[in-house]
Parts: C-alpha cells; sequence; structure tokens
C-alpha cells in the first residue's frame, strides 16, 4: 500500500548560535532522535523523515511552530508519495525524476538550433530541437551515470546509452552533445523522445501554476508555469479517451512544460525546452 513520507527541513537562525544549537538538540531529545542530537553539526539544518501517519508527526510539527514563532526557525516540509516495487512495476506511467541537481545550461543560450514551426507563437512552447546540443563544458563534471541540464535536456554517459539501446525499448534516440567554443563532441550523449503525450487532465495533482505576473502560464497554450508544489506528492492524470497507454512508446515527453517558456530577443536567451520524461513500462 503506497504512503506517504512527509520530509520536516529545520534551520535555526544563524544569530541564535550555540542557543540555537542547544534547541535544536533539545527538540532532537524529545522528539526520540538522540542520534542526531549527538552528531557534531557544521550546518544549521536537519532533515527528519516521518509517514504521514506517524503520531510523532505531529509533536514535531508542534514543537516546530512554536520555534519558528519564538525564536525564528526556519521550518518546511516536503510531502513524498513511497510506492511499493509491486506499485512501480505494476504503474502504467512512471515519470522520471532525477534525484541528483541539475548541472550545465542549454536550450538556445550556445547556439543550439530549434524548429519553431510547431511551437506556440507567443512563448515558444514545443519548439522542436534540430541541431546537437551545444553546452559549455566547464563545470559539468559527473561521477554519475545521467543527469538533467538547468534547462531541462537529460545527458547520458556512453556505457548507459548503449545499454538502454541493448535493451529493446522504444520512443527515444541520442543526439550529440558538442562544446559550444570548438564544436568537438563533449562526453555525453542527449536523450530525445519521439511521442508527445496529450494534456494531462484537470485531475493532477502535485503542480501549482505560478501567480507572479512575469512568469504566469502563457495566454495563447497555457503549457507552461507549472512547478512542482512541496504540499503534495506529483501525480500526473490523463484521460483514457486522450491516452492508449498500450500503443504509446516507453519512452515519451509530456505536453506540459515546466517552467515559463519564451521566446527571447536575441533568440539565445529564449526558454523553450524544460520537458517532463515519462516511462511506459508495459
Ligand atoms: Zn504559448
Amino acid at each position: 500500500m503506497m504512503k506517504n513520507k512527509v520530509y520536516v527541513f529545520f534551520t535555526y537562525p544563524r544569530e541564535l548560535g550555540r542557543t540555537g544549537e542547544m534547541l535544536s538538540k533539545e527538540l532532537l531529545l524529545k522528539i526520540g532522535r538522540a542520534d542526531l542530537a549527538k552528531k557534531p553539526k557544521l550546518l544549521r539544518t536537519y532533515i527528519l523523515e516521518y509517514y504521514e501517519d506517524d503520531p510523532m508527526l505531529d509533536l514535531v510539527r508542534a514543537e516546530l511552530k512554536w520555534l519558528k514563532e519564538n525564536k525564528h526557525f526556519g521550518f518546511s516540509e516536503r510531502i513524498e508519495r513511497i510506492y511499493t516495487k509491486r506499485e512501480i512495476m505494476t504503474a502504467k506511467l512512471l515519470w522520471l525524476a532525477f534525484e541528483i541537481a541539475p548541472k550545465g545550461k542549454g536550450g538556445p543560450l550556445y547556439g543550439t538550433q530549434y524548429d519553431l514551426s510547431k511551437a506556440c507563437s507567443n512563448c515558444g512552447a514545443g519548439a522542436v530541437q534540430i541541431s546537437p546540443l551545444y553546452l559549455k563544458p566547464s563545470g559539468i563534471k559527473y561521477g554519475k551515470k545521467a543527469f538533467p541540464t538547468y534547462s531541462g535536456e537529460i545527458l547520458f554517459y556512453p556505457d548507459l546509452c548503449q545499454d538502454l539501446l541493448n535493451s529493446g525499448l522504444r520512443g527515444f534516440h541520442f543526439g550529440k552533445v558538442l562544446s559550444y567554443k570548438t564544436h568537438k563532441p563533449l562526453p555525453w550523449m542527449q536523450l530525445n523522445t519521439d511521442f508527445e503525450l496529450p494534456r494531462m487532465s484537470d485531475e493532477t495533482k502535485g503542480f501549482i501554476r505560478v501567480d507572479k505576473e512575469s512568469e504566469a502560464p502563457c495566454p495563447v497554450c497555457d503549457r507552461d508555469s507549472r512547478i512542482f508544489t512541496n504540499k503534495e506528492p506529483q501525480e500526473y492524470h490523463y484521460l483514457s479517451d486522450d491516452l492508449d497507454v498500450e500503443k504509446i512508446p516507453h519512452i515519451s515527453h509530456t505536453y506540459e512544460r515546466i517552467t515559463k517558456s519564451r521566446i527571447g530577443d536575441p533568440f539565445e536567451t529564449s526558454y523553450l525546452h524544460r520537458l517532463c520524461i515519462s516511462l511506459n513500462p508495459m
């Protein structure tokens, strides 16, 4: 049975110094986390994890609310759904998420070319990349086999590309990643997906629309400006009339774009390419 897990983050303000450390330790002892209280703490932030139905969570929230109001502690939560292996294996569609932070900036910034003929004329959402991906290689060093960029491209190291190509999965191809300066290949390949899912249904959870005017959804296509919320787990919903999961490829991308799309002037400042990748385990 799937369960929700709540990650509780708290930080004491730097100005509190030793008092902040003592208050944090007192709280940790009170909630039965002597293990955390004992550890020397270099940063001022602690992370606690509870299943949503754990009675301890109410006590932790009450204590932290008091510390926030009276001692200016920082306190926030993120909620995630924890699925069993069986639930993951039997899901019709999965969303590919990375636990590691993005590296590098792609999009049109370093000269990557796009076909805008099928894109929204107002914001550019739906632009199709038609050249290798050009990146500034400095600073993009990663021991991981795959990672996302800040602009939403997903990069793979060649050995993992080969594993994926040998797997028999359909719906994707790999594109070259080149240095914008030398146009020489960099040690990654870009995962490109061929199939676009239909629009998600209104039942979709875990996203909010941005209410800042400069970041508001495009009034023409309404595809962009979705951001994840910490308050509920992400859950994509599609209408079965719109989507026959038996017929779609193993790997596809969403119609929706996560953050604001825009066509910039000059074009290199555009923001076009934030996709979500979905996996169909059928
Ligand atoms: Zn648009």
